[in-house]
């Protein structure tokens, strides 16, 4: 997993198409015969000039718990303030004789998931441009694959990265819109990750833990005379990043990797001569003042500085993995 941030440009343009979109399924456009609907006031808005209208079939005394501040906390809080927006939601509806858990759920299914998710944030290709300003060029939970953004300008499917809800749809379909709460990831980790019940005690969010990359290590395990196994680092863990590898089965996900870009590793290490790699990375470029950052990405294709982890594939894995090679003599 990679530490993404906090993203405050891509939150604000977000949040600011979110929450009027939002209010207005919500409490309807104001106009003269509806005072209460909402209006942001901004002459550019889409949603408040344009003719989006309530959403129906809704519970009213579910649309009564929305207060404002409720709904601008929904979308923009983070992660921990989420859950207590969520708990006291929960709490204000079934506070209301008549009302139940089932009822409350089902509500937030078809204005959250159904209507928010499925139709605004992916038909709408809302999704394309929260993922193009969050700018991660890999999957944010296994830095292996690319995940790029490219719009079709013909209107049909583009290139657009998946995005898993870290408190998962099922349980908390309230949270289906939340920033914080959408990480941009490849298809098999959001498949993997939709099976995993994360919590901020336990897991790691790739929006609230600034240290990911201290918390696990990539190492290997020889298997036989010419095998080996990635395996990951029990020593200098701690419990979050060990329990986050697992649920996103990062020892699956990197498995076939061992016969690829594992042993093409050692390979360099022992082929040619012991200290090739040290050779590679110090005398390959002479006297012509490459930085180790630079000569890192032309020698492994990967970078080695946290913050652009995401930009190429395999930059963990890779770096942790010649960092052993280079301790072993
Ligand atoms: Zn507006
Ligand atoms: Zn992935």
């Amino acid at each position: 997993m990679i530490y993404i941030g906090q993203q405050l440009q891509a939150l604000n343009n977000y949040s600011s198409q979110a929450i009027c979109w939002l209010s207005i399924k919500i409490k309807g456009r104001r106009t003269p015969r509806n005072p209460m609907g909402h209006n942001c006031g901004k002459k550019t808005c889409i949603y408040c000039l344009g003719n989006g209208k309530k959403r129906s079939g809704l519970d009213r005394v579910f649309v009564g718990v929305f207060t404002d501040k409720a709904i601008k906390s929904l979308i923009s809080a983070e992660p921990n303030q989420l859950i207590f927006e969520y708990d006291l939601l929960k709490a204000s509806f079934l506070a209301i004789r008549g009302t139940t858990i089932k009822r409350f759920n089902k509500n937030c299914m078809l204005l959250f998931v159904d209507s928010g998710y499925k139709d605004w944030f992916l038909k709408e290709k809302i999704n394309y441009s929260v993922a193009k300003e969050i700018d991660q060029h890999t999957c944010t939970y296994c830095n292996k694959e690319y995940i790029f953004v490219y719009k079709n300008k013909e209107g049909g499917k583009g290139m657009v990265p998946q995005f898993d809800h870290w408190f998962s749809k099922t349980d908390y379909p309230l949270l289906a819109l939340s920033f914080y709460n959408l990480i941009p990831s490849c298809a098999t980790c959001n498949t993997i990750k939709s099976k995993a019940k994360f919590n901020l005690n336990s897991f790691l969010h790739p929006y609230v833990d600034s240290n990911i990359s201290s918390t696990y290590s990539f190492s290997y395990m020889p298997t036989g005379v010419h095998s080996n196994r990635i395996v990951f680092k029990k020593e200098g863990l701690n419990s979050k990043g060990i329990n986050t590898v697992n649920a996103l089965n990062l020892p699956m996900i990197y498995k076939g990797h061992s016969e690829k870009e594992l042993q093409d590793l050692i390979d360099l290490k022992y082929k040619y001569s012991e200290n090739y790699l040290t050779i590679l990375l110090e005398k390959t470029f002479g006297d012509l003042g490459i930085s180790e950052q630079e000569r890192f990405r032309l020698i492994f294709g990967i970078e080695i500085d946290e913050d652009n982890y995401h930009k190429r594939p395999f930059s963990k894995f890779k770096k942790d993995i010649i960092k052993v090679l280079k301790t072993i003599t």
